[in-house]
């Protein structure tokens, strides 16, 4: 089996200021953590400040499914390179529930990060209902297959991060078996597409992780990581998530 080097993300989702962002800086670069990569995902407009950090790896929340043109507001795979940027959130339960990311829009942006050289962490995930009636597994299956069926070799260049929408911002994070069940049929599916890429491909948890919660969960066998909103948007909490991953 691959040894895969775990992954800690913030995502600050339309949180956060500038003094977050010196603070987190600072509190990161006073605790070494060689054995994980962490990613901090700010609003884009604090990018800037986070960019070309020794400490942390910079990632945006978004990107568009175009390249360039008369998009307004938008900001493209290109321009957010160029802004120092290596990783992208694609298809967060936010982006596909509030702003009705089809599966077809989240695969053009994932062809877009790809195409420019970002790194995108593919977000899925089954809300309440679907779990309720027993559909978690269908429901899994079709969000990696609009993906990764036509590209399996985008796993490879990806990072999918499992966030159950039951759990985001509820403070009911998944059990670790309910996650680790999950993320192994995630891992299976992915194998159907390449064995090898499957392996080797980091996948996230996300939804309500915490200090206390972090540890017990990243010890599963395929949790890799995780992705977290509320909890890192203070530095001595996110860091000690960060300290459960190693
Ligand atoms: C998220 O937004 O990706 C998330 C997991 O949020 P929270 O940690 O607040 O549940």
């Amino acid at each position: 089996m691959t040894m895969r080097k775990p992954l800690v993300a913030a995502n600050w989702k339309m949180n956060g200021n500038a003094a977050l962002a010196q603070d987190m800086l600072q509190t990161l670069a006073g605790h070494a953590l060689p054995e994980l990569d962490v990613l901090i995902c700010p609003p884009a407009t604090l990018l800037q400040p986070l960019a070309h950090s020794a400490h942390c790896l910079l990632g945006a929340q978004n990107l568009s499914q175009f390249s360039d043109g008369a998009y307004t507001g938008e900001l493209s795979a290109a321009l957010l390179s160029e802004a120092g940027v290596r990783y992208v959130l694609v298809g967060h339960s936010e982006r596909r529930t509030l702003f009705g990311e089809s599966d077809a829009v989240v695969l053009a942006k994932m062809e877009q990060a790809i195409a420019h050289g970002l790194i995108p962490v593919f977000c899925l995930g089954e809300n309440l209902q679907q779990r309720q009636q027993e559909k978690t597994s269908e429901v899994l299956a079709k969000q990696l297959a609009a993906v990764y069926a036509s590209h399996p070799e985008f796993i490879g260049k990806s990072v999918v991060a499992y966030e159950p929408v039951w759990a985001i911002g509820t403070g009911e994070a998944a059990s670790p078996e309910q996650a680790q069940q999950a993320h192994a049929f995630i891992r299976q599916q992915l194998a159907n597409y390449d064995a090898e890429a499957a392996d080797s491909v980091r996948i996230l948890y996300g939804g309500s992780v915490k200090a206390a919660n972090a540890e017990e969960l990243f010890r599963q066998a395929d949790i890799d990581g995780g992705l977290v909103g509320g909890a890192s948007l203070n530095a001595d909490e996110f860091l000690k998530i960060c300290q459960s991953a190693k």
